[in-house]
């Protein structure tokens, strides 16, 4: 018989699974209060509509799932064979009727959800590839799939904020964002500081830095390139303009 329960007892793990759950039922929530007309809607991502992010949540439930079982057999089964498999699969994804686009996102998110739940103790520690390349233990595609229905969420445009977000997980989309931007050489005279919280990011050696500061749903908001509201920035790059400048980009 198949346990109802989570085979994992490592506390931790089974606070990113709250996490990931709860903000697939948020996303959920946002997507249902959507009519099928209001699925043609823009989203906030540039030439993506409603249908393009409820396609990619959908298709990326999947691809994590596919990791979830490379994980419990061993069997090397990848995210996606490619980018452009990716890419192609959500624009056809945007294509479905909104009763197939809403199955979709349903019947994935239940079946990643019973991946996780049935995925043994030991085999969480077992090493997985990411569509980036990334070798990361199959415990990660928790955080993975919490980044995504949590941000898309707001990119679904239609009343989510970044203040709907967790603190942990903003807390570690900013940590993500600012590492990408350290790993790639992009925050060079750019310092992040979070007035909420003591928290500062970047490029903290700079003589004369650019500082992008606001509390902490405003700052990530930012960073992740959806919108300067509720920052402000002083320093070099901001003085010549008066405004926040644009966020490195991250992904
Ligand atoms: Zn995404």
């Amino acid at each position: 018989m198949v346990a109802r329960h989570d085979q994992t007892t490592d506390p931790e793990l089974l606070a990113a699974l709250l996490e990931a759950r709860r903000g697939t039922a948020f996303f959920a929530r946002k997507l249902n209060e959507l009519s099928d007309a209001e699925l043609d809607g823009d989203s906030l991502l540039p030439g993506w509509t409603r249908r393009h992010i409820a396609a990619h949540i959908g298709y990326n439930a999947r691809a994590i799932a596919r990791l979830i079982e490379w994980a419990a057999t061993g069997v090397e089964t990848p995210m996606y064979p490619s980018t452009e498999v990716r890419d192609h699969e959500i624009h056809f994804g945007a294509t479905l009727s909104p009763i197939a686009l809403r199955n979709l996102f349903d019947h994935s998110a239940v079946h990643l959800n019973v991946e996780w739940r049935d995925l043994p103790e030991d085999a969480w520690h077992q090493k997985v590839r990411t569509i980036q390349g990334r070798e990361v233990p199959a415990s990660e595609t928790v955080w993975m799939r919490s980044r995504e229905v949590w941000m898309h969420a707001v990119d679904l445009d239609n009343g989510a904020a970044f203040q709907d977000i967790p603190v942990p997980v903003l807390e570690r989309l900013l940590k993500d964002i600012t590492g990408a931007w350290k790993t790639r050489g992009t925050d060079e005279g750019l310092v992040v500081k979070v007035t909420d919280r003591e928290l500062t990011f970047g490029d903290t050696t700079s003589a004369s830095p650019t500082v992008v500061s606001g509390p902490l749903a405003a700052v990530v908001e930012w960073a992740a390139g959806r919108g300067n509201g509720g920052v402000t920035a002083v320093g070099s790059g901001a003085a010549a303009s008066g405004t926040v400048p644009a966020a490195p980009k991250w992904i």
